[in-house]
């Protein structure tokens, strides 16, 4: 494996966080490898008459504290080991918010935007067919992730529903609102993430009214950060970014405005009167918050010490090397973690879940009320354990989420 493979990366923090914890090596064994893992090669009609087929995963992480949940990535650079770290994350991630689910994930090797509806729709029922003894509302509860829509669980679940010849909609997350879904799903991740930003700014003495804040990536999650962070705190978004580059405005960026040129025109790059700044350069912009929101790997041993923000808050997945995270942590940048950081996805899952089996629906201000108290208590046992342990703050979180993993596991007996 290389350095940067991103399930070596999960596998060396579980083993810090192991050596933290004392636990026996038979234990972080246990905790290093998934559970399950299926692959399988998945043949569908393609629309020129022939037969393509497809490889697709699911890897079942852990599932010592309830059934495994995870999304589906449809991605033409998907592999094993990204499904693998992901899983793992989700493990810790539904842990450390504690909602009682273990982790798991899921994948297929393809390019959406190459096949056609109808092609879509095929394979999406076809991965679903494969899987469907492993997954279920009791078992393995999937999730739409990169690339992969409300419209694509709506297929899934009606699939699982004629298999089982019932109507399963606890069987996926992220369904649309008419199907199951729960309101307030779709900006869950960027609201859970701001509560946690609230949090640490109390703990920091930083005032969020007018503090500086730069964002990388500008899709679903960065867009709802944006918007989230100006109109609940008063931010002022200095720079944002998407793949083709970034913007700048030291009077500071209208999210709403951006978001529109960026639908007219396809990107955020060439907003009126604002200056183009690259994507490497707008983490090294001197404010009070840096939101990676893109792609995993972007702060590294390379770029960490130039670093000048005072809180990170990780929405994207894998953002920082474990190299960087102690160079960051000795400069003082107060980190939040991504796997706390983005778990405001899965909890508004969790709660569309716990409202299939009820059938009965929250409102949005409930679903609002009930994530925030989730997310500031994951916030705070992370704190309080960055201070108990004298660690960062991913450290932290990978001592509470992993140790309650473990507990389970010793009340279950299997270790
Ligand atoms: P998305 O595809 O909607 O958006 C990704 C954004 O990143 C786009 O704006 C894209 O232009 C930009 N981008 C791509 N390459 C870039 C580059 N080289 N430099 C700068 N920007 C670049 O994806 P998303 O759902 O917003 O997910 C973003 C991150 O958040 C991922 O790491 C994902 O795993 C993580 N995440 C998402 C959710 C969720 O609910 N969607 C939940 C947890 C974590």
């Amino acid at each position: 494996m290389s350095e940067n493979n991103p399930f070596e990366i999960a596998q060396r923090q579980l083993d810090e966080c192991a050596r933290i914890l004392n636990l026996d090596d038979s234990i972080r064994e246990i905790l290093r490898v998934p559970m399950r893992e299926m692959h399988m090669s998945i043949p569908v009609h393609m629309d020129n008459g022939k037969i393509r087929i497809f490889q697709g995963f699911r890897v079942q992480y852990n599932n010592a504290r309830g059934p495994m949940k995870g999304g589906i990535r449809f991605h033409p650079d998907e592999t094993i080991d990204t499904v693998r770290a992901l899983a793992a994350w989700m493990t810790w991630k539904t842990s450390i918010v504690d909602v009682p689910l273990g982790g798991a994930k899921g994948g297929v090797i393809c390019n959406p935007k190459d096949l056609s509806v109808g092609e879509l729709e095929r394979l999406s029922r076809a991965y679903i067919q494969s899987i469907s003894e492993i997954v279920g509302p009791e078992k393995d509860v999937l999730a739409p992730d990169v690339y992969t829509t409300p419209q694509i669980m709506a297929w899934m679940m009606d699939e699982f529903s004629k298999v089982y010849q019932k109507n399963q909609f606890g069987l996926i997350t992220g369904k649309p609102l008419e199907l199951g879904g729960s309101a307030g799903r779709g900006d869950a991740t960027a609201r859970g993430g701001c509560y946690t930003i609230r949090e640490a700014s109390k703990n920091l003495g930083i005032n969020l009214k007018g503090a500086s804040v730069v964002i990388q990536g500008f899709g679903n999650v960065g867009h709802f950060a944006a918007t989230l962070i100006s109109s609940l705190f008063g931010c002022k978004i200095l720079a944002l970014s998407d793949s083709k580059g970034g913007i700048m405005d030291k009077a500071g960026l209208d999210a709403e405005a951006v978001i529109k040129h960026k639908e007219k025109t396809g990107s955020v790059v060439n907003f009126p009167n604002s200056k183009p700044i690259s994507n490497e350069d707008l983490l090294e912009l001197e404010v009070d918050l840096l939101i990676p929101a893109a792609l995993e790997g972007v702060i590294t041993d390379k770029n960490a010490s130039n670093i000048k923000a005072k809180i990170i808050c990780e929405l994207a997945n894998g953002p920082t090397t474990p190299e960087a995270d102690d160079i960051l942590y000795n400069k003082g940048v107060h980190l939040i973690p991504d796997f706390l950081a983005n778990a405001g996805g899965v909890t508004v899952s969790y709660f569309e879940m716990v409202q299939n089996f009820y059938m009965y629906y929250w409102d949005e201000v409930l679903v609002h009320e009930r994530l925030d108290k989730k997310m500031t208590s994951a916030y705070r046992a992370t704190l309080n354990a960055s201070k108990k342990y004298n660690v960062n703050m991913r450290k932290a979180a990978y001592v509470v989420a992993v140790g309650r993993v473990v507990e389970a596991m010793r009340l279950r007996d299997w270790i």
